[in-house]
């Protein structure tokens, strides 16, 4: 399993969702300040995993 956000090689790594997240980058993200240059590429990260995992859920499980 590889990282989804670096793409290195995930050790030890969670499971945020439905994807794969190697510590350094849970660490990164979880600790990543409001006004760094990195939160609005994370943001966007997040909400397209949310979206997807949303949707995936939907499919799975539809609604009446
Ligand atoms: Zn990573």
């Amino acid at each position: 399993m590889y990282c989804t956000l670096c793409n290195e090689k995930d050790e030890g790594g969670i499971d945020l969702l439905g994807i794969r997240m190697c510590q350094a980058c849970f660490t990164d993200l979880s600790t990543t300040p409001v006004f760094a240059e990195k939160y609005d590429y994370y943001r966007e990260v997040i909400k397209v995993v949310l979206k997807n995992y949303i949707y995936e859920r939907a499919i799975s499980n539809p609604v009446e």
